[in-house]
Order: C-alpha cells, then sequence, then structure tokens
C-alpha cells in the first residue's frame, strides 16, 4: 500500500509552498487508494512554538484535508533516535567534533577554498583524526561537541551500489559524499532533520516520500543512512517549489503571504488549490 507524508515544521505559519506540498502528497495517497500522514518536524525547540502546531492541524482542516491519527511528532520520539545513533556509533562511523563555526572558518579561509556541498562549504574535517583520549578528555570536560559521520568510512561500510528512484527525475546513483562529514547529532540534540527522516520514514512505514526539490540533495545522504541502519527504502518523487511574483522561494518568514493572511483576506480553499495548481 501507498503511504505518503507530509511533514512541516511547527516553526512558522503554512504558506503557498506548504499547501502545494501537503496537497502533492495527499494526491499521491488519494490516487493509489493509500494513506496520507502528517508528521511534526520539531526537534528544534527552540523555534518551535504551540501555536504553529494547533495552527498547521486548523489550516490542514480547512483546506479539506484528512490524515491518519495519530501524527506522530518528533519530539516525543528521542529514543527513536538515539538509538539509531547507537548503531553507527557500534559501526565506528561517529566522531565528535568540537569546532566552533568560527574555526571552521578560519581553517577554510587558511586552506584558500573548500568543496562547496549542498548547504554550503564541507567540514574540512580538523576533528576526524583525533585520539580516542583527547575525545574522551573534551566530551568529560563537558565541551559542547556535534556528531559528525564519517562519510568515507560510510561510504566504504555500505558499499557502492547505492541507488534511489524519482518518479519524476528517474534513478540516481547515492553521491552521499556531497554533504562531507554531515552532522548527526549535538550533545543536547540526538537528531538532526537527516537522522530523524529517515528512522521515521521507516518506522511509519512511508513508501513514497514527496517534498520539494530543494531536499532533491539530501536524498543522496537518506539512502545513505538507510543502508547503513538497514531500514527500508521508500521511492521518492521530489516537485516544484511554489515560488513568489519575483520567482524566489517562499519562506516562513514571510507571514504576509501565509495561508492564514490569505484566509483572512477572503481567499476559499478552492481558490488556494487552484492559486498552487491544484
Ligand atoms: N520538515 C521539512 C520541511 O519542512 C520536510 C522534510 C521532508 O519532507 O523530508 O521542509
Amino acid at each position: 500500500m501507498t503511504v505518503t507524508r507530509f511533514a512541516p515544521s511547527p516553526t512558522g505559519l503554512l504558506h503557498l509552498g506548504h499547501v502545494y506540498a501537503a496537497g502533492f502528497a495527499f494526491q499521491a495517497a488519494k490516487a493509489a487508494s493509500g494513506e496520507f500522514l502528517v508528521r511534526l518536524e520539531d526537534i528544534d525547540t527552540t523555534r518551535v512554538r504551540p501555536e504553529y502546531e494547533t495552527a498547521i492541524f486548523e489550516d490542514l482542516a480547512w483546506l479539506g484535508l484528512e490524515w491518519q491519527q495519530p501524527v506522530r511528532k518528533q519530539s516525543e520520539h528521542f529514543e527513536d533516535y538515539r538509538s539509531a545513533l547507537a548503531r553507527l556509533e557500534a559501526m565506528g562511523l561517529l566522531y565528535p567534533c568540537f569546532c566552533t563555526r568560527k574555526e571552521i572558518q578560519a581553517e577554510i579561509a587558511g586552506a584558500g577554498q573548500a568543496p562547496q556541498g549542498p548547504d554550503g562549504p564541507l567540514y574540512p574535517g580538523l576533528c576526524r583524526s583525533k585520539s580516542k583520549a583527547e575525545q574522551e578528555e573534551r566530551t568529560a570536560a563537558g565541551q559542547p561537541y556535534a556528531l559528525r559521520l564519517d562519510v568515507a568510512k560510510a561510504r566504504a561500510l555500505a558499499g557502492t551500489d547505492l541507488k534511489w528512484t524519482d518518479r519524476t527525475h528517474g534513478e540516481h546513483e547515492a553521491r552521499p559524499e556531497i554533504f562531507g562529514d554531515v552532522v548527526l547529532a549535538r550533545k543536547e540534540t540526538p537528531t538532526s532533520y537527516h537522522l530523524a527522516v529517515v528512522v521515521d520514514d521507516a518506522l511509519q512505514g512511508v513508501t513514497l516520500v514527496t517534498r520539494g526539490e530543494d531536499l532533491l540533495p539530501a536524498t543522496h545522504l537518506h539512502r545513505l543512512l538507510q543502508a547503513l541502519l538497514v531500514l527500508s527504502v521508500p521511492e521518492w518523487q521530489h516537485h516544484r517549489l511554489i515560488t513568489d511574483e519575483h520567482g524566489k522561494r517562499l519562506a516562513k518568514r514571510d507571514q504576509a503571504r501565509s495561508l492564514r493572511s490569505l484566509r483572512e483576506a477572503g481567499m476559499s480553499a478552492a481558490d488556494v488549490w487552484r492559486s498552487v495548481g491544484l
């Protein structure tokens, strides 16, 4: 059975980009007589607000969508992410990184250049080969750290034959190294977006991950994590992004363009669906 999901973060009001993403996932489920899930990606507890969470459900219901219950909230499942991290740790694929942003920038500036990844310059690997003794000493001293994935090691362990399929964009050879040694968790937060999303999609039985094209590069890394954690591998369908009249993608900070404001300005749900072409 086809299972899709819409996974917003309750850090702002929904805008037309969310409407399109939610409608796209909903339609894909309905077209296959499948299930549509909503998941709250609320691991960033500093930015999440309860009123945004309430607004998400109100807005989706107003749009006429229906979704399976219960809704999974990532903040209630840190144990699941901790155990996935522990598995990667046991495989020797994680290392603590104590670098500050400044130190990383200085290292990159000193080197004169750094390979660019989808989220900016790649981590230059300063902490990759620190001794166990130094790692333990610094963590015991209470220093903040991030847990990074040693992507070369991970890649070697997972093998080279890693592929993934997008219904629109076709078959891809996974290239997780484009992110370098990505951060999978921090001292205070046992997960990152990348880790939580693969754990959740597998636990929730998601078979078709639909989301915006901006996240297409992330799928290279997600496919690697699925291989390492022996998780089920869904199909993907990355869709176009909704942009404003200047061609810029919508962001949560443009509250004036929120679905809320459009509703208050008198738009009906049908008008809203039409405006995103669904
Ligand atoms: N929480 C992500 C977002 O709001 C969606 C991630 C996903 O669909 O994988 O952009």
